[in-house]
C-alpha cells in the first residue's frame, strides 16, 4: 500500500512502521522515541535484538537531542557529507531508548539525502530505520522489493529507486579515533582528507567487530550462491547469472550483464540483480572480481557486500 508523506507521518506518530525511501536503500521506519513502535521493526524484520538501528534526522537540532557531544571531526564530516550516505556513531543521550541502540552507550545517526524523507522527518522528528527487508535478505532498493518481503503488511512511501543502492558508510567517532565499521559510498580517503586524520577499518574478522553487532550477521544474501567469476574455469554450470563490469567475455543472454566500468550503476543495481536472479530460479551468480587498478569510490563497498553475499 502506497502512502503520502502526510499519511506516513500520521502512521508514524500513532506508533506504526512505514517503509521510507533514501538514497542508499529503503528503510523500515519508526518514531525513534517510541519503544513499542521500534519493537515492531525488530518483529517485522526478524532482526536480532542485539543489532542496533540507525537514527535518521533532518536537522541539527535533532542531532543535539540524540548525542551528548559532537566532536570536531564529526562537525567536519557533517559539514561535508550531510545530507548523504555517511552514518556517524556518537555517545548517546539518555533520551535515546535502549532498544534503538541494543543497549549500547552510543547511537548511529545519519541525515539521508532524499527530499521526501527529509520532509517526512520534519513532520515526525527522528526516525529509526534499518533496511526494509526481512533480516538476511538483500536490502530493498525499490518499493517492489519491500512488497516482495512484506507483502501488503507495510505501508510504503514511494520515492522511486534508490540512487546509490548500497548501505551507508558507518564510522565510529565515539572514542576519539576514526573507525570505519562498514564501507559505503563515502570513502576512507575522503574522510581522511576532510579530517586530516588516520582512518582505521574495523576488520570484519577483527576484535572491533564487537563494536558493530550488525556486521556479525549474514547480510545481503540472495538464495542463489554467489561466486567471484574465475576465468580459468572452463565452463560455468547451467542456471548461472553473470555480472561483469570491465572485461566482456564470450557470454550473452538475459542472464548476462555488462557494466562497462560504470561501477555506480552496478552498485545501484546489485541487490535488484540478486532478487531478480532468485525470481528467475538461477542457482549461481558469478561476479567479475575487481582488480587493484580499477578505481572508483564505490568499489570497496561493492567488494564488501559481494564478499558477504558469498560468505
Ligand atoms: P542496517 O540499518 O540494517 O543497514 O544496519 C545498521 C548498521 O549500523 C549495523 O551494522 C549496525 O550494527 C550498525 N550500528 C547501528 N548502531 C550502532 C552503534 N551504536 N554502534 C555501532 N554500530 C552500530
Ligand atoms: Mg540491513
Amino acid at each position: 500500500m502506497n502512502v503520502s508523506i502526510e499519511q506516513a507521518a500520521d502512521l508514524i506518530l500513532t506508533g506504526n512502521i512505514v517503509a521510507i525511501p533514501t538514497e542508499t536503500v529503503y528503510g523500515l521506519a519508526a518514531d525513534a522515541f517510541n519503544i513499542q513502535a521500534v519493537k515492531k521493526i525488530f518483529e517485522a524484520k526478524g532482526r536480532p535484538a542485539d543489532n542496533p538501528l540507525i537514527v535518521h534526522i533532518s536537522n541539527m537540532m535533532q542531532l543535539k537531542q540524540l548525542v551528548s557531544e559532537i566532536p570536531d571531526d564529526a562537525r567536519l564530516l557533517i559539514e561535508k557529507f550531510w545530507p548523504g550516505p555517511l552514518t556517524i556513531v556518537l555517545k548517546k543521550t539518555a533520551e535515546v531508548p535502549d532498544i534503538v541502540t541494543a543497549g549500547l552507550e552510543t547511537v548511529a545517526v545519519r541525515m539521508p539525502n532524499h527530499k521526501i524523507t527529509l520532509d517526512l522527518i520534519e513532520l515526525t522528528g527522528p526516525l529509526t530505520a534499518p533496511s526494509a527487508n526481512i533480516s538476511g535478505r538483500p536490502s530493498p532498493t525499490k518499493p517492489e522489493h519491500v512488497e516482495e518481503d512484506f507483502k501488503s503488511m507495510i505501508p510504503v512511501l514511494d520515492g522511486g529507486p534508490s540512487l546509490i543502492g548500497i548501505e551507508s558508510t558507518v564510522i565510529d567517532l565515539s572514542e576519539g579515533s576514526l573507525l570505519i565499521l562498514r564501507p559505503g559510498y563515502v570513502t576512507f580517503d575522503s574522510i581522511g582528507s576532510v579530517t586530516g586524520k588516520v582512518v582505521t577499518h574495523a576488520n570484519p574478522e577483527g576484535a572491533s567487530l564487537l563494536k558493530s553487532p550488525g556486521t556479525r550477521y549474514t547480510h545481503y544474501k540472495p538464495r542463489a550462491n554467489v561466486y567471484w567469476h574465475n576465468t580459468s574455469l572452463p565452463d560455468q554450470p547451467a542456471g548461472s547469472y553473470f555480472l561483469f563490469h570491465t572485461t566482456q567475455p564470450e557470454i550473452t543472454g538475459k542472464n548476462f550483464f555488462f557494466y562497462n566500468q560504470d561501477y555506480a550503476s552496478l552498485a545501484r543495481d546489485l541487490y535488484d540483480h540478486f532478487r531478480t536472479a532468485d525470481h528467475l530460479g538461477y542457482s549461481q551468480i558469478f561476479v567479475e572480481p575487481f582488480k587493484n587498478s580499477e578505481k572508483h569510490p564505490i568499489i570497496p563497498a561493492l567488494i564488501d557486500r559481494i564478499r558477504r553475499a558469498i560468505a
